[in-house]
């Protein structure tokens, strides 16, 4: 009993850590982010951001309050089209997401890591097809991870709730 509990403050340490170095500064979230372009796709810099992202979702998702849908590159000071969303019980990358065809919508209520404590509700699309730029072919997303895809595109948009 011990020994889970110890673990347990050691992750939410950790949550919290990570919760410290999410950007919190709006000024800073409404700039819009850059296309990763054809020559930065495979560097050392583009692979550093997506480490950052994935580590920093799974530390925030592994504390018991906190659960991590996803995270997007300016919320970790990165001005790129990057971010990653929770499918399936892992982190999937997303560079230079689109949405290609969208339909019905529904209302969601929705937190933010950037905005701790708020919550918004807004119309969100249930089923969409995405593509982007590190992935072939086109993708369809339904309900909840369609509506995780829509907040962390409007995050790159430089639209936070
Ligand atoms: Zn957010």
């Amino acid at each position: 009993m011990i020994e889970e509990k110890e673990v347990e403050i050691e992750e939410n340490l950790l949550a919290k850590a990570a919760m410290d170095r999410i950007i919190k500064d709006e000024d800073f979230l409404k700039i819009p982010c850059k296309n990763v372009t054809k020559e930065e796709m495979d560097t050392p810099q583009i692979r550093n951001i997506i480490e950052d992202l994935v580590s920093t979702a799974l530390d925030l998702d592994k504390a018991n309050k906190l659960q991590c849908a996803g995270l997007s590159a300016n919320q970790l000071g990165y001005n790129k089209r990057i971010f990653v969303i929770k499918m399936s019980g892992r982190y999937k990358v997303f560079i230079n997401p689109e949405i290609i065809f969208a339909n019905k919508t529904r209302s969601s209520t929705e937190g933010c890591f950037s905005f701790p404590g708020r919550q918004t509700t807004v119309d969100r699309f249930i089923d969409i097809s995405v593509r982007c730029a590190n992935q072939s072919g086109v993708k369809k997303l339904k309900k909840d991870k369609a509506i995780y895809f829509q907040h962390e595109l409007d995050h790159l948009n430089g639209i936070a709730i």
